[in-house]
């Protein structure tokens, strides 16, 4: 044999290592034994491994965490939220369906429906996330979609899945979540009455801001055939690599998150005292809307909230975030870097006005400790004129 086949074919096969962590295998070609098994290799799409692209044992091994968390029977992972999001769509909307989405839901995800799915004669009509009951009316014979995000994105509104399912399921339409601001450890949407859960493991799982990956979670058979029959159409595959750091995340994923949550309670209640703060938008407060709902649905919080200042000039407000140390600007959540997004929902609300006067700024907090993070936030906020000019 001459080196050049050398270092290509190595025989070397010493005994199985058995490390702790989940071996990071890299590979585009699956091999298979017998010229039989190569031409059958069809059969293997769902449950097999075919071709990387469809499927390998980092990703299975993260699926398979992910499923038992979500008390669902398959995942599928992708490569970021925002496709598992697209996923769930394409794979149960048709030309000429429609689809319910509430007004509060992921920026890119509006996005998608105002954007994307007409020129596919998918129809998106937005309701209010709060009259879970106004569903009724809107559901039409062509609906075959409910979309559910709670709380929603930025302003926090906890909706009623239960309900929602209800009158979904009585006409016959899916249910999909979007679970990303809680992730499965703190809300079981498949256990509420949703059909699909998608979450973006770029946050919470992925926990240190350092990769983009989102899953799709079924407890149907037929749904998750669709699901995966989508997912090899548009060619999306998660990277093991990807799938690796959100393996990683996963084993932490529980004291980050209850560590976050009580950071979080603890800098809102703050917050919601200081002079220069008109409201906070949190779940976990007895103020919040939905509180309620929250409280019977979810098993915590999030370290994820926000806040509406009392009515000051944008550059006052521009001037106390730039002056923050600790908390970084910048968007995305649940790693441990403590983060802030000044953000605007007016243009994006187009059912229920967004009427607030003050700016609303988005906080994730991270795993700092508290008391350096209300420190930082005192100095900084010290600059706000408190009274409305
Ligand atoms: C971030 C986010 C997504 C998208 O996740 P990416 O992995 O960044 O594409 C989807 N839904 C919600 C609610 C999010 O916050």
């Amino acid at each position: 044999m001459h080196d050049e086949t050398r270092l290509i074919h190595s025989s070397a096969q010493g005994p199985a290592f058995a490390g702790l962590s989940t071996p990071l295998v890299r590979a585009s070609t699956v091999t298979f034994p017998t010229v039989d098994s190569f031409l059958r290799r069809q059969e293997q799409f769902y449950e097999g491994f075919t071709y990387a692209l469809y499927g390998h044992p980092v990703a299975r091994e993260l699926e398979t965490r992910l499923t038992a968390l979500a008390g669902g029977r398959h995942t599928i992972a992708v490569p970021s939220g925002l496709a598992a999001i697209t996923l769930a769509l394409l794979a149960t909307l048709r030309q000429g369906d429609h689809v319910l989405v509430p007004d509060t839901v992921y920026g890119p995800a509006r996005t998608v429906c105002v954007g994307f799915l007409p020129g596919l004669g998918i129809e998106t009509t937005f309701y209010d996330p709060l009259k879970a009951e106004g569903v009724q009316e809107l559901l039409g014979h062509r609906t075959k979609l409910v979309w559910v995000e709670t709380p929603g994105s930025l302003t926090m509104e906890i909706q009623d899945l239960p309900a929602i399912a209800a009158l979904a399921h009585a006409r016959g339409c899916l249910v999909a979540v979007d679970n990303s601001w809680a992730s499965s450890l703190l809300h079981k949407p498949l256990q509420l009455g949703a059909d699909i859960v998608v979450e973006a493991l770029s946050k919470h799982v992925g926990g240190h801001s350092d990769l983009i990956l989102g899953t799709v979670t079924v407890a149907d058979e037929t749904l998750f055939r669709r699901l995966k029959d989508t997912a090899r159409f548009l060619g999306y595959g998660a990277s093991p690599d990807d799938c690796w750091l959100a393996l990683r995340g996963l084993e932490s994923l529980g004291p980050r998150v209850r560590q976050q949550e009580s950071s979080a309670l603890e800098l809102a209640r703050w917050l919601a005292e200081h002079p220069a703060v008109a409201q906070v938008l949190h779940p976990a407060m007895a103020t919040h809307q939905g509180h309620d709902i929250w409280l019977r649905d979810f098993q915590g919080s999030s370290g994820v909230f926000s806040v509406i200042f009392r009515p000051v000039p944008d550059a006052a407000l521009h001037h106390a975030i730039e002056g923050l140390e600790l908390f970084r600007l910048g968007a995305s959540f649940g790693g441990v870097h403590s983060l802030v997004a000044p953000s605007n929902p007016r243009p994006s609300r187009s059912v229920v006005p967004w009427t607030a006067e003050g700016s609303l700024v988005r906080f994730s907090i991270g795993l700092e400790h508290p008391a350096d993070l209300i420190a930082d936030l005192d100095r900084a906020l010290g600059s706000l004129p408190t009274a409305v000019a």
